[in-house]
């Protein structure tokens, strides 16, 4: 789960880490008032779940109350494009105005769990800022990286030996490696997935700030972390996620083709989309329906399929384990009764109750496509929302 900057930047406050002094503001005449508060030279940032806002004009340096207005006024109501979010952009409704930095060096900081070496590892580089991603592209050995045992945590050699590796210096060494040891404690406290710190700047006077904060949470501890659960935008997320989820359908990703795929396990899922792709076809999601014992979640997707204004054809492929094609059929059924679609359906059963599910389906007499394997249901679904069979 993704959390706003400026509650982000709370939580890193509460953690020791220094912030800039600054509020959120919901309306023009608040970022206003802000801005006099703050003395007029303030930055006004827009608060979406999406990086790259620099890029895309969502960060404004203003230099008094009536240019942190126009600078609101211009960013309130809008849909923010960036290099981090599709053409149409992210929607705009609250605004952090901050006290603007002297910024001398900008710096990177964030940790992360490592993949390879199975445990969370502090990154920090002395080439922060707006292009880290190029710097991670083209000069990798500009971010430096050291793995944490989670047993023992962050060492204050850690922490020293990177500020070293980024090139401070006298007093900011120890400031540093205070300020990661504290965002190590937060990352774990939180059960975090992601925290950064980008940039992580030095002002002119030597002081070390966070001038931008992601935090991200792991969905599978949002049960002990109730207080962040609430954060929670609904807003920024795409709506049919949000759908998906209102319905019971945690496992649905959107995605921008036109033919709906509802599959039991992310494996054959992710398998099922590559198989479209194959064969010339493009998914209009990612689903997978888990382990069920009874038909909503099956008709819940059919709801989410007939939501999706992109879809031209819909292939159901279950493997039946744990999972009964009986079950699944039933709710297909149920499916056609309530509701009416306008797009063909192709349908793969096997495993678990095979032979009573088909008997289900073509006892009901609903119009489905059969196809006789995974392949031949990949193939008939690219054909189907093609408009070449119904
Ligand atoms: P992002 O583009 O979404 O990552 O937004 P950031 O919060 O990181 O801001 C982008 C860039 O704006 C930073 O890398 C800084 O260069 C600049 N910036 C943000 N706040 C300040 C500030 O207070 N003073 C100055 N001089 N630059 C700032
Ligand atoms: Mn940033």
């Amino acid at each position: 789960m993704k959390i706003h900057e400026y509650q982000a930047k709370a939580l890193l406050s509460r953690y020791g880490i220094p912030v800039p002094r600054g509020r959120v503001a919901f309306s023009t005449g608040e970022a206003r008032d802000v801005a006099a508060e703050m003395g007029g030279r303030v930055v006004v940032k827009a608060q979406v779940y999406a990086g790259g806002r620099g890029k895309g004009g969502g960060i404004r340096l203003v230099s008094c109350p009536d240019e942190a207005e126009r600078a609101a006024s211009q960013l309130l109501g809008s849909r923010l494009v960036t290099p981090q979010t599709g053409v149409e952009g992210v929607p705009v409704s609250k605004v952090l105005v901050e006290e603007a930095s002297n910024v001398a060096h900008e710096l990177y900081l964030g940790i992360l769990v490592d993949g390879a070496t199975r445990s969370p590892v502090m990154m920090a580089s002395q080439a922060g800022g707006m292009d880290i991603e190029e710097v991670a592209r083209s000069a990798p050995e500009k971010i430096i990286r050291s793995s944490i045992d989670p047993a023992i945590g962050f060492q204050p050699f850690q922490g020293r030996s990177l500020a070293y590796g980024i090139d401070l210096s006298g007093g900011q060494v120890g400031e540093a490696a205070r300020l990661m040891a504290n965002l190590y404690r937060l990352f774990t406290e939180k059960d975090c997935s992601l925290v950064e710190i980008n940039p992580l700047v030095v002002t002119t006077d030597g002081k070390l700030i966070a001038l931008d904060a992601k935090v991200n949470l792991d969905d599978n501890a949002l049960y002990r972390q109730k207080d962040i659960q609430e954060l929670w935008d609904r807003e920024q997320e795409e709506p049919l996620e949000v759908q998906a989820r209102d319905w019971g359908i945690n496992n649905y990703v959107k995605l921008d083709g036109d033919i709906g795929c509802m599959v039991n396990g992310a494996g054959l899922a992710m398998a099922v989309n590559d198989l479209i792709e194959h064969c010339g076809g493009r998914a209009a999601n990612f689903l997978d329906i888990g382990t069920l014992n009874n038909t909503e979640r099956v008709v819940n997707s059919f709801k989410m399929f007939s939501a999706d204004p992109n879809i031209k054809a819909v292939l159901v492929n279950i493997f039946g384990g744990m999972a009964r094609v009986d079950v699944i059929a039933r709710g297909i059924v149920e499916a056609y009764q309530q509701m009416s679609f306008s797009f063909p359906v192709v349908v793969r059963l096997a495993g678990t109750n095979v032979e009573e599910g088909q008997r289900i389906l073509v006892e009901s007499g609903v119009s489905i496509i059969h196809a006789k394997d995974f392949l031949d249901g990949a193939r008939k679904a690219v054909e189907a929302a093609k408009g070449v069979i119904r």
